[in-house]
């Protein structure tokens, strides 16, 4: 088998992979802010990692996955001053932060499930390691690489950039870098335009709080990956992923960082996916275009033709290279859907064939073309996974091998036109990749219909049920259904969604 080579952000170029301990892996990923739901694209993120995490587990590695939650630290804009996004929050629904920090956590994780993603095998909080961040920011300011001003901390960029060059990351040079940052004004009180905060002194209305040696104040936001996936995974560790738009800052910063606190690179490989787009514009909250999984699931957005379940979604995101960006549209979705269906009766069938362990008679031989055929698509399963994960290019070779399958399902060749052992290896890596790298699951997709079917029905019936002021009517239905764990939502527009708990 070939070796697996990954794209490296820091060198931009496919490197092999080499572990720093021999057959094991240590990743970290930055997870979500949980102040609101996760929408689309940041489920993509996870995702992609997800099938790496997978990939890597597959191919024989123990890896340790840390992947964390910010519940803390994180300012709106991803300013160093200003409303954190839980304050903010928490304010709005009267809530305590730490409400807002649980509902939203139980949310991605429900979300994460539905997609069939695994946990991480370490998920920390920025609000469980504020001792560690506490302790790095001291550490980088005895290095000489931070100051304090009025209770905050910050890091010297130009300082930190005369001895290692601060823009790495994304190749850039630090007077490219300024030239495109505002001028400090006068109530700026760090020295440097790019300098930013390892810790930020908390106002009456920052609503989490801590003590520290510069007084009553929360972490910035790039020190708690810096501190936890020191904690967890050593001062260098392997490997260390996000989403592209987190490389120019974010992951900027936390090289400076660990670098600053012990002179050490603290990431191998840098791994960045790209972004879901919508009619070409990232998918964020700010852009409004970010619709959130259970709409997708139940189909309650405006965007959306119809209702597409986790495994559709899952499905066409397999179907693109992580390092490309993704399109949403509903053609796409459409045409994923029927991929799948036709990829799973493909792999459903040829789980039913029996290996004919009889020698083939002579009328019956092998056709060694074919043999050779299907074993070099299926040899291509690990050769596309080991260039750079490249998931797309498997699923392109399995397809190639549906028409064989279903060849033998009709009988216009027998199935003894392949060895055994070919036929079991395609079995074997069918369910290895289908089920176990991919993480995709038997979906009935009739039973799906039908069901939509049904709540439309019933929608429809409790909507006249209301026309007609009978309430008795229109309420048992809700409340039947709430029983059962379907929640149905009014509209805006007067239409009617439902989703799943
Ligand atoms: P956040 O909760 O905003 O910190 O984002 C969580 C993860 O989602 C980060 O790794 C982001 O880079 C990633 N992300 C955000 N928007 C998108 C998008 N449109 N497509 C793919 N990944 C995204
Ligand atoms: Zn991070």
């Amino acid at each position: 088998m070939s070796e697996l080579k990954l794209y490296n952000t820091l060198s931009r170029q496919k490197e092999i992979f080499e572990p720093i301990v021999k057959n094991h892996v240590g990743i970290y990923v930055c997870g979500p802010t949980v102040y609101s739901d996760v929408h689309l694209g940041n489920c993509r993120t996870f995702i992609s990692f997800d099938i790496i995490y997978r990939y890597l587990k597959y191919i024989g590695y123990k890896v340790r996955y840390v992947r964390n939650i910010t519940d803390a630290g994180h300012l709106e804009g991803d300013r160093d001053e200003g409303d954190d996004k839980f304050s903010k929050k928490a304010r709005l629904e009267q809530l305590e932060p730490m409400e807002i920090v649980q509902r939203y956590t139980v949310g991605f994780h429900k979300v994460m499930d539905l997609f069939n993603t695994l946990p991480p095998t370490i998920e920390p909080t920025a609000t469980g390691h504020i001792t560690e961040q506490i302790r790095m920011a001291q550490q980088i300011i005895d290095n000489g690489y931070a100051y304090v001003v009025g209770g905050t901390v910050y890091f010297d960029v130009e300082k930190y950039n005369k001895e290692k060059p601060y823009g790495i990351l994304t190749n850039r040079k630090l007077e490219d870098l300024l030239e495109g940052t505002r001028e400090l004004g006068g109530q700026d009180e760090k020295k440097g335009r790019l300098d930013f905060a390892l810790w930020i002194k908390a106002g009456p209305e920052h609503l989490m709080q801590w003590p520290s040696p510069w007084g009553m104040g929360f972490p910035g936001w790039h020190i708690e990956c810096s501190a936890m996936s020191e904690k967890y995974l050593g001062k260098q560790f392997d490997i260390h992923g996000g989403g592209m738009d987190l490389a120019a800052t974010h992951h900027t910063n936390e090289i400076a960082q660990s670098q600053a606190c012990y002179h050490v690179s603290p990431v191998r490989y840098w791994i960045h996916t790209n972004m879901l787009t919508v009619n070409g514009v990232r998918m964020s909250k700010s852009a409004g275009n970010g619709f959130l999984p259970e709409e997708l699931f139940s189909g309650s957005h405006p965007l959306l033709d119809k209702a597409y379940s986790p495994m559709n979604v899952r499905f066409f995101m397999l179907q693109t290279h992580y390092r490309s960006t993704l399109d949403f549209s509903n053609e796409a979705l459409q045409a994923a859907e029927k991929g799948l269906k036709r990829l799973w009766e493909a792999y459903e069938t040829l789980t039913g064939f029996v290996p004919d362990n009889v020698q083939p008679s002579a009328n019956n031989m092998i056709d060694t073309g074919l043999d050779e055929k299907v074993r070099k698509l299926v040899g291509e399963f690990d050769e596309n996974m080991n260039d750079d994960f490249n998931t797309a290019k498997v699923l392109a070779s399995m397809f190639e091998l549906v028409p064989v399958i279903n060849s033998i399902k009709d009988k216009t060749i027998t199935v003894t036109s392949l060895s055994t052992d070919t036929l079991t290896l395609m079995q074997a890596k069918f369910k290895s990749y289908l089920e176990d790298v991919f993480g995709l699951k038997a979906v009935n997709e009739a039973d799906n219909a039908k069901l939509q079917g049904v709540m439309q029905l019933l929608i429809d019936i409790r909507k006249e049920a209301k026309g007609k002021k009978d309430f008795v009517t229109s309420d048992k239905i809700r409340n039947q259904l709430t029983a059962l764990g379907i929640a149905l939502k009014d509209e805006k527009d007067g239409g009617m969604s439902y989703s799943f708990d």
